[in-house]
């Protein structure tokens, strides 16, 4: 991922005051790189920022939610490009691109485009959980406008409502927004950045027994880690609650155990789980 201003047509160039000879000079150095004819990058611009640009469009969707620096679920590199109406697509042979053509929301002829439309084209094309997470991502960085979401719930669909209606501004984290989104189905009771008696603030509490912890990728490695989880865990057990650990990897890549041990242990977390169901 890379600046937003990595990318440049001849025309932006020269109102940055380049000259013919400065742009000239610029590729013999390789400050700049030409990409097509009048489209240039610089050094820094990702492989996604070069390919959108080689399609003579602009980053739409999961692509460009990353780039305004959401939370996004997949890090996979075909880029999502969108084309205005009447543009022809420029793609290189075996593409493996993903192409949109919804309206320009732009109120310029240029630029990125608006984080409205963004969401509403990861809903289209990656389905109702990646607009729910991204969605929540972009409301605590508080990036979304009432206006802006009113826009949304009116040029959604009902599955895009659902999202919208059950997202919050205070989710911790992208595995945070999917464990609420894939529970909700079963109406348990999940409260997220719970202050627990005795062991702290969780990232998950479950009706009033289950602690659910979720390791993001790189903040739970080492022994001193590992040892702080452990008395984190007794102590939460000595207090009779249950506590599951689940880290990226089971959240993105096995859910069924992920559900079927939250599901197991919530039936038989006692009483007070059974209480609050
Ligand atoms: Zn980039
Ligand atoms: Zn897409
Ligand atoms: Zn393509």
């Amino acid at each position: 991922m890379c600046a937003t201003r990595s990318i440049f047509t001849t025309r932006q160039l020269r109102a940055d005051g380049l000259t013919h000879r400065d742009i000239t000079a610029a590729l013999d150095t390789g400050r700049l790189e030409r990409i097509r004819i009048g489209m240039y990058a610089s050094p820094d611009a990702c492989r996604a920022a070069r390919a959108v640009a080689a399609h003579g469009g602009s980053m739409a969707c999961v692509t460009a939610a990353r780039h305004h620096g959401l939370w996004t679920l997949d890090d996979e590199d075909e880029p999502h490009v969108w084309l205005k109406t009447g543009q022809r697509a420029h793609h290189e042979s075996a593409c493996g691109c993903v192409e949109h053509w919804d309206r320009d929301r732009r109120r310029t002829a240029s630029g990125p485009l608006p984080l409205p439309q963004v969401l509403r084209q990861i809903l289209g094309c990656r389905g109702p959980e990646q607009f729910f997470v991204a969605v929540e991502s972009a409301l605590r960085q508080g990036r979304l406008s009432s206006d802006e979401l009113r826009w949304l719930r009116r040029n959604t669909n009902a599955r895009g409502r659902e999202a919208l209606h059950l997202a919050r501004t205070d989710a911790d984290s992208g595995l945070e927004s999917l464990l609420r989104w894939r529970l909700r189905r079963f109406g348990l009771r999940v409260r997220t950045q719970v202050a627990v008696f005795g062991v702290g603030v969780v990232d998950a509490l479950i009706g009033d027994r289950l602690i659910v912890e979720l390791d993001g990728r790189a903040n739970h490695d080492g022994a001193t880690m590992r040892h702080k989880d452990l008395v984190r865990d007794a102590n939460a057990a000595s207090w009779g609650y249950t506590t599951l650990r689940f880290d990226y990897a089971l959240v993105i890549h096995d859910w069924d155990l992920v559900e079927t041990a939250i599901l197991g242990a919530f039936a038989s977390a006692g009483p007070g789980a059974a209480a609050s169901a």
